[in-house]
C-alpha cells in the first residue's frame, strides 16, 4: 500500500486554513504591486481559466489528478490497519466487470449528449449570464467532492462551514461592510442556491426584524425602551429594530433562569413567525400588511418570495424607470404616499447590475430615502438584489478596503463609471442586506448565490430554535454560533464544496481592484468597445438597417434595437430581430457549431420606461410609435441582448477581436434576414 505522499498522519488535526484575523489575512496576501499594469493583469488572467481552447487542460489535469490521490492518501491513513473492503480481485470477478461496462455505456451516453451544451466558454458566447468557470474555484470544487462536506453544520462540514463564513467576510469586505468578527455589528454572509433564495432570505430577515417589536409590544415587555405601541414598533428603522433586539437580549441574560425561560416563551407566542400572518395582523387591527417596493426591471425572483413569504403578489409593488434605471422620484413619492396613509413598507429593492440591462440603480438615494423616512416613522430596509453586478464591486474597492475615488478609477476606461455608477456603489456599505451570485459574474459552478447582512444581530430572529436569546451564547463568539448554518438558512443539508470553491477563488483573487477585479475590468472595457463598434455597426449598415444601442451601458450587458431601414410598424421590427435571434440561438436539435456567435433578446415596455421614452426610441428607430400595440405582441419591442463576461473578448494579443468578428456576422444575419 501506498502511503500518503501529501497527507502526513494527523496533520489534518493542526490542518487549519483560517480563520485568519484580517490584518494576518492583509499579509498573507502575495505581492500585488505591480497591479494594474496590463500586461501582468494579461498574463496572471491567463492562468485563471480552462480557457476556450482548453489551453489550461495540462493544468487542471494535475491539479485533479494531484488532489486526488491526496484523498485516497486520506481515507488510506484513516485507519491503515484496516484491511481493504474490496477485495484485490473484485475486477475480475464477471458482476464487476458488467456493473463496470454499465457505468461506462451510461457515462458515454451522458458525455456525448453533453456534446449540445451552451458553449459558456466561448468568446462567441454573449448570451445569458454564463461564461468559463474559474480554475481555483472548479479545482477546488472538485477536490472537495469526494469528502462531501455538508453544510448543514459542523459535525458534517468540519471544515468547509467556517469556509462559508469566512466568504460571507470576504463578500462583506468587498460590500463595504463591516468585516471584523470581533465587532458587535458585523456583517454576515452564507451561501444559498442562488439569487432567488438569497432574495428570499432578504424579505424573510426583513419581515422578521419588522414584526419583533410588535411582539415585544405585545408580549408587554419588560423596561427596554420599547415603542409605545403596534403601529410604532411595526415602524422601526432596521438599526433601530437590531438595537431593541440587543437590548432585549441584555436583559433576558440577567434574569434569573426561570424567569428568562417565561418571558423568551411569552415573546416568542407574540412572534409573527408563531402566529402567522393572519393571525398576527388579526391581533393588531392597527397595521396594515407591508409593502415591497422594487423597480419594474426586477427579478422575477421577487414576485416568487413575495408569494412565499405569504404577502401576496398584490404587495411587490413595482416603480418606473428612467433610462432603465430605478426612478428615484418615484420612489420619493411612493414612500410620501406610505407615510401619509400610513401604509407600512417592508423593504425597498435597488438591483445592482439589472438582468435584462445590466442597468445600476440609484442605491444612494435609496439609502438616503431610508434615513429621510425613519426621521418620519417609516421605518424599511433597504435591499441590493446585486446576484449580477456584486462582484463589479471589487473595481471600486483598494486592498485596504477603502473606496477608491471614481478619478482614480476614470483612466482605467473609456467613461466607466459613470457618477450615478460611483455613488450607488459608494452606498453599497449603508444596504440593509445585499444578494451576489458568485455562479454569476464570480464565475463559479452553479448552486452558489450569497446573502449578506450588514448587522449580523438581525440574524438571530431566523433561528429555528428560540436561542435569539444569547444564553450564554455569547461567550461561543461569532464563528462557533454560525457553525450551526443550517439554523439560519433556508436550505439543511447544503454543499460544502460550493463553499470551498468561492472561499478558495476569493483568497486567489482577493476581493479588491488588484485582485478579483482583473475580471470585472475585462468585462466592462469589452463593454465599452462592444458599445463603440455598435455605433460603428449602425453607421455601416445605415441604409439597410436603423441600429441603436436603447440605452449606454452602466456595466457590462449591451442591448441593440435594429429596425429595417424604411419599416414603420413595430410588428415587422420584432419579426425580423425575432429572425435574428434564431440564428443567434443555441437550439436543442443543432450542433452548436452550426452557430456563429450567441446572444439573446429582451424587450422595451412602455410599462417599465414609461410612453414618452418608449415614444422616443420608437421615432430614433424610424419607427412609427401609433403602430405599438397588442396585435401580434407589438405592445413591446424586441431587441438583441449582450452579457459580455467572457474576458478573451478583446484581443488578447492574437490579433482577434471577437467583438469585430460579432458584428459582422451580423451584418450577415441582417443581409440574410433582409433577403
Ligand atoms: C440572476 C438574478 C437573480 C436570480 O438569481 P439565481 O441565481 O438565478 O437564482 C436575481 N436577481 C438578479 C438581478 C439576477 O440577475
Amino acid at each position: 500500500m501506498t502511503l500518503g505522499r501529501t497527507f502526513r498522519p494527523g496533520a489534518h488535526m493542526a490542518l487549519s486554513p483560517l480563520p485568519l484575523p484580517p490584518a494576518a489575512e492583509a499579509a498573507a496576501r502575495p505581492p500585488s504591486a505591480a497591479f494594474p499594469d496590463p500586461d501582468t493583469e494579461r498574463r496572471t488572467l491567463d492562468a485563471c481559466f480552462l480557457g476556450p481552447y482548453g489551453e489550461n487542460d495540462g493544468l487542471l489535469e494535475k491539479l485533479v489528478v494531484e488532489f486526488l490521490r491526496d484523498h485516497v492518501y486520506w481515507r488510506r491513513n484513516v485507519h491503515p490497519d484496516d484491511p481493504p473492503a474490496i477485495p484485490t480481485r473484485a475486477a475480475q470477478h464477471p458482476a464487476y466487470q458488467t456493473f463496470e461496462a454499465r457505468m461506462r455505456h451510461e457515462l458515454h451516453r451522458l458525455s456525448a449528449a453533453l456534446k449540445r451544451s451552451v458553449p459558456f466558454h466561448s468568446p462567441r458566447y454573449i448570451g445569458h449570464m454564463a461564461s468559463d468557470l474559474l480554475l481555483p474555484g472548479l479545482a477546488a470544487q472538485m477536490l472537495t467532492l469526494p469528502y462531501n462536506p455538508n453544510n448543514v453544520c459542523e459535525d458534517v462540514a468540519p471544515v468547509t462551514v467556517d469556509l462559508e463564513v469566512q466568504v460571507g467576510l470576504q463578500l462583506a469586505r468587498m460590500l463595504g461592510f463591516p468585516d471584523d468578527p470581533a465587532r458587535e455589528d458585523c456583517a454576515f454572509g452564507h451561501l444559498a442556491s442562488g439569487g432567488t433564495a438569497a432574495n428570499y432570505q432578504a424579505l424573510r430577515l426583513a419581515l422578521a426584524l419588522k414584526a419583533f417589536p410588535v411582539a415585544l409590544h405585545a408580549a408587554g415587555a419588560p423596561d427596554i425602551a420599547a415603542p409605545a405601541d403596534a403601529v410604532r414598533a411595526f415602524n422601526l428603522a432596521p438599526a433601530e429594530g437590531i438595537a431593541l433586539l440587543t437590548r432585549w437580549q441584555r436583559w433576558l441574560a440577567a434574569q434569573p433562569a426561570d424567569e428568562r425561560r417565561r418571558w423568551r416563551r411569552r415573546v416568542q407566542a407574540q412572534r409573527i413567525e408563531t402566529l402567522g400572518l393572519t393571525a398576527f395582523f388579526a391581533r393588531h387591527p392597527a397595521l396594515r400588511v407591508p409593502r415591497v417596493l422594487a423597480p419594474i426591471t426586477a427579478h422575477y425572483s421577487w414576485s416568487k418570495g413575495i408569494k412565499l413569504l405569504g404577502l401576496g403578489s398584490e404587495q411587490l409593488h413595482l416603480l418606473p424607470e428612467r433610462g432603465m434605471r430605478l426612478d428615484a422620484d418615484a420612489l420619493d413619492a411612493a414612500l410620501e404616499r406610505c407615510a401619509r396613509e400610513r401604509q407600512p413598507v417592508l423593504a425597498v429593492v435597488a438591483v445592482l447590475g439589472t438582468t435584462e440591462y445590466g442597468t445600476i440603480d440609484p442605491v444612494d438615494r435609496a439609502v438616503a430615502a431610508r434615513e429621510a423616512m425613519a426621521a418620519r416613522g417609516l421605518g424599511f430596509s433597504v435591499h441590493v438584489d446585486a446576484a449580477w453586478g456584486g462582484y463589479l464591486a471589487t473595481l471600486f474597492r483598494n486592498p485596504d478596503g477603502s473606496l477608491r475615488t471614481r478619478e482614480e478609477m476614470r483612466a482605467e476606461y473609456r467613461g466607466f463609471p459613470q457618477p450615478h455608477v460611483h455613488a450607488a456603489f459608494a452606498a453599497l456599505g449603508g444596504a440593509d442586506s445585499v444578494t451576489v451570485d458568485p455562479h454569476k459574474l464570480g464565475y463559479l459552478p452553479y448552486g452558489a448565490g450569497a446573502f449578506v447582512c450588514r448587522d449580523h444581530r438581525a440574524m438571530a430572529l431566523l433561528t429555528e430554535e428560540a436561542d435569539y436569546v444569547f444564553d450564554g451564547g455569547e461567550d461561543a463568539g461569532y464563528l462557533a454560533r454560525y457553525r450551526h448554518l443550517g439554523r439560519y438558512v433556508l436550505e439543511g443539508s447544503k454543499a460544502g464544496a460550493s463553499a470551498a470553491a468561492v472561499y478558495v477563488t476569493h483568497r486567489v483573487l482577493p476581493l479588491d481592484h488588484t485582485g478579483f477585479g482583473l475580471l470585472p475590468r475585462q468585462t466592462v472595457l469589452a463593454a465599452e468597445a462592444f458599445h463603440e463598434a455598435a455605433q460603428r455597426f449602425a453607421q455601416r449598415m445605415a441604409g439597410l438597417v436603423n441600429a441603436r444601442v436603447p440605452y449606454p451601458p452602466d456595466s457590462n450587458l449591451v442591448c441593440l434595437a435594429l429596425n429595417p431601414a424604411g419599416n414603420r410598424d413595430v410588428a415587422q421590427t420584432n419579426a425580423f430581430v425575432r429572425a435574428l435571434a434564431a440564428r443567434l440561438r443555441c437550439a436543442p436539435d443543432q450542433p452548436v457549431q452550426s452557430r456563429q456567435f450567441f446572444g439573446t433578446t429582451t424587450t422595451l415596455r412602455p410599462e417599465a420606461i414609461g410612453a414618452a421614452e418608449m415614444e422616443r426610441t420608437a421615432r430614433a428607430l424610424g419607427l412609427d410609435p401609433a403602430t405599438f400595440g397588442d396585435r401580434d405582441g407589438a405592445d413591446r419591442l424586441l431587441i438583441l441582448r449582450h452579457t459580455l463576461m467572457n474576458p478573451y473578448l478583446l484581443d488578447t494579443g492574437n490579433g482577434i477581436s471577437y467583438i469585430d468578428l460579432y458584428f459582422d456576422h451580423l451584418a450577415t444575419l441582417v443581409r440574410e434576414v433582409l433577403g
